[in-house]
């Protein structure tokens, strides 16, 4: 018998990514297997990968070798749907990638499962297995595996027959019949069977131990996990938990000893670590190559786009501005991201020529004139003193990051656009997990543990919420009092507070990214594994934001941002009703109407001005230039907020304006003296001490993270340049920590100066056109009674009447009404409709349905008002989505007024709306005279039996008597 070896290697392991089902989290299990000295470690969840790169990442960082696998489900006989051939409880098989060749194998396999074999799991099968196969090592799987289970149900023959099949698609080297010891009975039958068939078939063994968590004492957190999925309580006995507290990282010294009598299936984990060697090459830059004209190169092609934009933007470019422009093309040569200017440049390019309202920048990019040329911006960074260097500096080459903003109902289109451009397999959304936050575990392990609720709820209000976002439990230990007393005193707090401790931050949900999109070069399949969001509405992947950056992925944010669908629909409202044409992107931000009403706090709707918090800002500030409204959005937020008094009281003179050193005028002279923002930071820097803006940027970046070690180097080279420059080296220092201050809650002049033009934009309309830009605005909250609610509120204090909804006026949506009839609100507001009328959208009542509105707008259209209940029934009862809820609906708003009277209406709608139905169903059949027959306006209720005859043969569910 072969000696045991030394140490021992876990290949079998779940992490939080088993969705529920694991309680260990990437960075705990590898620092623990580390601290083992163990040379090696897997990841295999459950049917994904989705942890796969930070789990590389964390091994090599730790110094051990990531072995990256899955734990897949293979369906019996197909992983397809077809009738009958369905099977719910698909085997388990532990799969580990030896190389490169077996991680796009997995990775494929991955995919396959989730979007061809989703059946409760996402299901392969021994046929797609076969396929891919190549680099891939196999062990036999769990109690699940199929082997395995074939055992346990005496069915020795199946077993034999599935060893040999395995053996074949992997061949001997790299199948591996897996044991595992749990303290489970049935695990001593499968081991002696699976023994044998290793001497039969001459397959080595291999030692798993399953891992669900890191630490024996983690066991109770994960059977918690198990309860919140499957919503059982933890003391209910007849609950789905695992049988043993077996499944948690061992030692090399437990799993040798739990295996001493199978020092092979030992040492074949060993055999296997070295069998594995995978390297991924992370850091790179994987840009899909961008069609240019014959015979260019993309950074020729740039050139010729950015030196046109400069006409366009300037008609005659001043001298700095062409200076600027070529300085900005040479970094983006000599960084290699042309093509990558390109792509955002044809995207924004489609949203433009097809009508779709783009932001005006978010970001860093808004510094970059060449962006600006390309219309990817839009906002002048030379007048607006924006810092290329910020978004893409030679010292600091990372892929630059362009947030882009459309309409929402653009969004869409903009992101159809890619996909057909670079290939629906290479172009997708990115996955999100939601995780358990504490306030969130504490409840939710409460509830499990039965503990009373008035308990539960006491400790969770008292988790501190910090910029919405609850605090950890460990802080709150540290911070509340009230909550470490608690915990200390209490035995069942204190459990409380550990199992939720453990469980804080696990990801439970799969949703997809707001924005976030990928465009690959090649088939994303290749680069990451792919899977469907949720309601198979999107192709997202299985790797996260991060983890797509670290492999090098084009990503790039697709933002759907409201207020420009609002922008856009306040801009067609003007033209239909005044035929005036708006240039946005030409406002000369100098209108004395927008400042007023920004002064005055009058900001409902207007972006980025409207919480209560800013609206009482603005109205101290009295903004009168765009540099006040972009210092204002700067302003307001956690950390700069300490400078708003000083902003104010220098802005109105009731505070002299100081400058920290006379040469720091010129760049602090728009903000009163008062540092605000990082590129501020970087101008004092080349200003005083002659840095680079390259330089200057590592400076603020240092000063922004409070990075110690840099700051202290870059302190010395700060001074030196000040004092070269003639200021003394007292002066220079104090000049160096006084900025050092500021610069920690420096903000992003180009992004605050970006979401300004729209806050000025959105200021602007409704200042100029309140009609056209409430009615907008109403339109676009129609989904929310609260928002609509105070947008009405808004209208009647500016004088505009907002009239009730009426089945015979409204339209489908809020409009602009000319009417001029008394409406039921009037003489509540002050105005009398001074302002202008807006009719109610009817697809804003409760309970009725975009659909059913646009048939009953389109009846009307077509033949003219309704007349009465009666007429509303009989012409809606062909529409599909007009049913008596919607209809009752109706009548209750008060839409069907102008019919008779409400309380009428009501009591008779069931009658008229079974006529209707009635009537409709006779006129299907072609049994006109049984309609005759009821055809008195009068017929009561013992006429329902004649419908007796007729409902089996219209078969309409819908009707209900
Ligand atoms: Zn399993
Ligand atoms: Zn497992």
């Amino acid at each position: 018998m072969p000696h045991a070896p030394e140490t021992f290697v876990h290949l079998h392991n779940h992490t939080e990514y088993s969705l529920l089902d694991g309680a260990s989290r990437i960075q705990a299990m590898v620092t623990r297997a580390a601290e083992l000295d163990m040379p090696a470690i897997g990841l295999t969840d459950h049917g994904v990968m989705y942890g796969a790169i930070h789990f590389y990442k964390a091994c090599k960082e730790a110094g051990i070798k990531p072995i990256i696998g899955c734990e897949v489900y293979v369906a019996p006989r197909s992983r397809l749907l077809r009738e009958g051939r369905v099977d719910r409880d698909p085997n388990h098989l532990t799969l580990l990638a030896a190389n490169h060749a077996g991680y796009l194998n997995l990775m494929r396999l991955c995919t396959v499962g989730q979007m061809e074999g989703m059946y409760y799991k996402p299901r392969i099968d021994k046929e797609i297995l076969a396929q891919h196969s190549e680099g891939l090592i196999a062990l036999s799987g769990c109690l699940q595996g199929e082997a395995a289970s074939r055992i346990v149900d005496g069915d020795i023959d199946g077993a034999r027959e599935s060893v040999a099949a395995y053996r074949d698609i992997f061949g001997p080297d790299r199948f591996l019949l897996e044991v595992q010891r749990h303290g489970i009975d049935r695990q001593v039958e499968v081991n002696d069977a699976l023994v044998r068939f290793g001497k039969e078939f001459g397959l080595r063994l291999c030692a798993t131990n399953d891992l669900h968590y890191v630490h024996r004492h983690d066991s109770e957190a994960h059977d918690v996990l198990l309860c919140l999925q499957t919503g059982a309580r933890f003391n209910d006995p007849n609950r789905w938990r695992f049988s043993t507290q077996e499944n948690y990282l061992k030692t090399p010294a437990e799993m040798i000893e739990a295996f001493a009598d199978m020092p092979e299936a030992l040492a074949s984990t060993l055999e296997v670590a070295d069998q594995c060697d995978l390297k991924l090459s992370l850091g790179a830059t994987l840009l899909p190559p961008f069609d240019v004209p014959d015979g260019m190169k993309p950074d020729q092609y740039l050139r010729q786009l950015v030196l046109n934009g400069l006409d366009w933007r300037f008609g005659k470019p001043a001298p700095a501005a062409k200076e600027r422009a070529e300085q900005e093309l040479s970094v983006i040569s000599q960084t290699g991201y042309a093509s990558y200017f390109l792509i955002v440049w044809d995207f924004y390019n489609f949203a433009r020529q097809n009508g779709i309202v783009v932001g005006p920048g978010r970001g860093s990019a808004a510094g970059s004139l060449v962006s600006y040329c390309l219309g990817i911006t839009n906002l002048d960074p030379l007048q607006h003193g924006l810092i290329f260097e910020r978004f893409l500096n030679i010292d600091r080459v990372s892929m630059p990051d362009i947030d882009c903003d459309f309409s929402v109902e653009g969004r869409e289109k903009v992101i159809r656009y890619v996909s057909e451009k670079y290939g629906a397999d290479r172009v997708a959304q990115i996955i999100t997990f939601t995780t358990m936050a504490s306030k969130a575990a504490i409840r939710d392990v409460g509830r499990v543990l039965e503990v009373p609720l008035r308990d539960t709820d006491r400790l969770a209000k008292l988790v501190p919420v910090w910029q919405g976002r609850s605090k950890t439990l460990e802080d709150t230990i540290k911070e509340v009092s009230e909550f470490r007393e608690a915990y200390e005193s209490s035995e069942e707090a204190k459990h409380l507070i550990d199992v939720a401790r453990t469980l804080e931050g696990v990801s439970r949900n799969v949703s997809t990214h707001a924005a976030g999109v990928v465009i690959a070069p090649e088939p994303l399949v290749r680069y990451t594994p792919l899977q469907y969001g949720p309601g198979r509405e999107a192709v997202i992947t299985q790797y996260d934001m991060k983890a797509v950056g670290d492999i090098g992925l084009l990503k790039i944010d697709f933002l759907g941002l409201q207020n420009l669908d609002i922008i856009a629909t306040c801009m067609r409202l003007i033209k239909e009703r005044r035929g005036i044409e708006i240039d946005l992107e030409h406002l000369t931000f100098d209108d004395a109407k927008t400042y007023e009403l920004i002064a005055n706090g009058d900001t409902h709707g207007v972006f980025q001005l409207e919480g209560p918090g800013m609206r009482r800002m603005v109205m101290d500030m009295r903004p009168q230039s765009f540099e006040d409204v972009a210092a204002a959005i700067a302003l307001f937020r956690p950390g700069p907020m300490v400078n708003i008094p000083a902003f104010i009281a220098r802005k109105q003179g009731r505070e002299p304006i100081e400058y920290m050193h006379e040469r720091l005028e010129p760049i602090l002279r728009e903000t009163y003296g008062v540092m605000i923002y990082q590129e501020q930071v970087m101008m004092a820097a080349r200003e005083l001490a002659g840095f680079t803006m390259s330089e200057a940027d590592i400076l603020r970046a240092a000063m922004g993270k409070k990075d110690k070690a840099k700051m202290a180097k870059l302190r010395t080279k700060f001074i030196d340049g000040t004092v070269e420059r003639g200021i003394p080296k007292a002066t220079a220092e104090a000049l160096f920590d006084g900025i050092a201050k500021f610069a920690e809650y420096g903000f992003n002049r180009a992004h605050s100066a970006a979401y300004g033009v729209i806050s000025y934009q959105t200021a602007y309309l409704k200042a100029n056109y309140p009609l056209e830009y409430m009615t907008a605005l109403l339109i676009h909250m129609e989904g929310s009674a609260d928002r609509v609610a105070t947008a009405i509120v808004d209208c009647r204090l500016r004088g505009i009447d907002v009239l009730a909804p009426d089945i015979n006026r409204s339209r489908t949506d809020f409009s602009m009404t000319d009417e001029q009839f008394p409406s039921p609100h009037r003489g509540e507001g002050q105005g009398e409709g001074r302002g202008g009328r807006i009719r109610f959208g009817l697809a804003a009542i409760k309970n009725v349905g975009r659909h059913a509105v646009e048939s009953i707008v389109g009846l009307r259209d077509a033949d003219g008002p309704f007349k009465s209940l009666e007429d509303l029934c009989e012409r809606t009862s062909a529409v599909q989505d007009v049913n008596r809820r919607v209809l009752e609906a109706l009548v209750q708003s008060g839409a069907c007024d102008s019919l008779g009277e409400r309380a009428r209406l009501i009591a008779a709608l069931d009658h008229a709306v079974s006529r209707a139905e009635r009537a409709r169903r006779d006129r299907e059949s072609g049994q006109t005279s049984l309609l005759e027959m009821v055809g008195s306006p009068d017929v009561e209720t013992d006429d329902y039996g004649l419908t007796i005859d007729v409902a089996p043969m219209a078969g309409d569910a819908k009707l209900r008597l």
